[in-house]
């Protein structure tokens, strides 16, 4: 992370806009600016230009600011291939696999569709970082407003390989509420106690819960956790597929109210 500077911006209702700073090269990038004026005004503190807006999916509180961001940073907009026609700003069409570099720093575009059919992620290797929009969260995933379980689950698995070290910086704060969620299946995980006590301690002192290792949440984010045999059995679904355990958790948690 040494030439790699992330400044994570809240804004709206609960989203997480990110800058990322290649201080090599001295560029900067955006990463789903839902609006424009908190993003101008961390630019203008830092003294940055932005030279890159990077796209997980089409959403508008995604994608708000990217119009008059672009008019006046004249910067280069990337976002998904398969989502192009309702991306029509977007400069640079990417599928999986592409590279996008900011100075000296590379991301490797991981397709990750279920929330949205044209969801992508940013992974940045050599630094860490994922950056991966509404597809997984603290303690939490995605709604599935597209795709089906199965493909988010199979996007979630993908994102579960990288190495644990990775920090996931998701597009909103939502942890509080998935502790909830969590901790009602999922009581008798001490790792996920502890950090549900973490969390309520970070949200009361108005501090951000993200980002996340990728390493905590496959050990207390219920939706990683249907792999784990014991935690499936504990659910009573044993005779179930990860999948179809994940489709059944899924669904609990859109009929939670905690
Ligand atoms: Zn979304
Ligand atoms: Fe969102």
């Amino acid at each position: 992370m040494k030439d790699f500077k992330v400044v994570q911006i809240p804004a709206m209702e609960d989203n997480y806009f990110y800058l990322i700073h290649d201080r090599v090269s001295g560029k900067t990038a955006a990463i789903d600016p839902g609006q424009s004026a908190p993003i101008e005004q961390v630019l203008a503190a830092k003294g940055w230009k932005l030279d890159l807006i990077l796209l997980t999916h089409h959403h508008l509180d995604h994608v708000g600011g990217v119009v008059d961001l672009k008019k006046v940073h004249r910067c280069e907009v990337v976002g998904s291939e398969f989502d192009k026609k309702r991306l029509p700003f977007i400069d640079r069409a990417l599928r999986e696999g592409d590279e996008v570099h900011l100075g000296e720093a590379i991301a490797r575009v991981l397709d990750v569709p279920g929330h949205t059919l044209g969801h992508i992620a940013y992974y940045f290797e050599a630094n860490e970082a994922l950056f991966c929009g509404d597809t997984l969260f603290a303690l939490g995933c995605g709604r599935l407003f597209e795709g089906t379980a199965e493909m988010l689950w199979k996007s979630l698995q993908k994102i579960a390989a990288l190495p644990p070290e990775t920090l996931i910086f998701c597009a909103h704060e939502y942890t509080a509420a998935n502790a909830r969620f969590a901790l009602s299946i999922d009581d008798h995980n001490s790792a996920l106690l502890e950090r549900a006590r973490e969390v309520e301690s970070l949200r009361k002192q108005g501090r951000p819960t993200v980002p996340s290792s990728l390493g905590e949440e496959l050990l207390t984010n219920p939706f990683l956790r249907v792999e784990e045999g014991a935690f499936r059995k504990s659910l009573q679904m044993e005779g179930k597929s990860s999948a179809e355990a994940f489709a059944e958790v899924r669904r609990w948690k859109d009929h939670f109210h905690g």
